[in-house]
């Protein structure tokens, strides 16, 4: 496999496609390291699959270079910046503070920034890197209820487009993978807002979110780990700027 060897760093490895990609990761040989605010969730990840784990808010600059540093410390330069960690709160627009946009583009956007440029160093002078960011199907289309989170990630797809061309040159591509509803905590909390909101059932709830799927199903985070580690290894060498969507033909 190509990322064997490799270390791969992913945000938000403790819990949902992160800990997917940790799981996937680790088992084609890659050195895994997985971050993240709670150390507990992040432990149960890293004795699963051998993997280091360290805690950081991926928006705040400096608690990230910590965890890094730790991270070089035990596993070398950074080959593969996978930009997972994210958060989706759903309030209609007219009830949002300027403090619910911020909070949501620093942590949607902000994080992939943050995480990419600490990374691009490394990269740079090896003359070989893939920068991966989980955005969604909400970077390229618009999603009631959800306007911050869709324009972080739209951000995210825009930050992709950009900095690929900047790096066409270096050895490294940059890519965002854009996937529908997936079955994970994050969704587990859309799913108890709509129960909340709407008076729907659980089942009701779930079904309303997967009609918007061709396939009629919720997608698994396994599918959205299999793609990052397609676009890690040396055959995608040509796929740069890309916002590939997971979405059974959504988008
Ligand atoms: P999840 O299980 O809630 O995972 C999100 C992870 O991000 C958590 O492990 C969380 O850990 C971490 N995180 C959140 N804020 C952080 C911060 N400030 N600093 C460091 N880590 C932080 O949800 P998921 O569905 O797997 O989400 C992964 C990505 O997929 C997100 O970018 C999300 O937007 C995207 N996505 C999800 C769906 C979906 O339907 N589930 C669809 C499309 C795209 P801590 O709380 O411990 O920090």
């Amino acid at each position: 496999m190509s990322v064997t060897n490799k270390h791969v760093v992913i945000s938000g490895g403790g819990s949902g496609v992160g800990a997917a990609m940790a799981s996937r990761f680790a088992t084609a040989g890659a050195k895994v390291t997985i971050l993240g605010r709670r150390m507990e969730p992040l432990q149960q990840v890293a004795k699963e699959n051998g993997c280091f784990a360290a805690t950081c808010d991926v928006t705040d600059r400096m608690s990230l270079d910590v965890a890094l540093a730790q991270a070089e410390a035990r596993n070398g330069a950074v080959n593969i910046a996978i930009a997972n960690a994210g958060a989706a709160p759903s309030t209609p627009f007219a009830k949002m503070t300027p403090e619910d946009l911020t909070g949501t583009l620093a942590v949607n956007l902000g994080g992939v920034f943050n995480l990419w440029q600490a990374c691009l160093t490394g990269m740079k002078a090896d003359g070989w890197g893939r920068m991966i960011a989980v955005a969604s199907t909400a970077g390229l289309k618009g999603f009631p209820y959800v306007s911050g989170y869709c324009a972080a990630k739209h951000g995210v797809v825009g930050l992709t487009r950009a900095l690929a061309l900047e790096l066409a040159r270096t050895g490294i591509t940059v890519n965002a993978i854009c996937p529908g509803f997936i079955e994970t905590p994050l969704l587990e909390r859309s799913i108890e807002t709509i129960m909340v909101k709407t008076g729907r059932s659980r089942d009701e709830a779930i079904a309303s979110l997967a009609k918007g799927n061709p396939q009629g199903r919720l997608i698994q985070p396994e599918e959205v780990a299999e793609t990052a580690l397609w676009l890690a290894g040396d055959g995608s060498a040509s796929i740069n700027g890309s916002a590939l969507p997971i979405s059974g033909g959504e988008i």
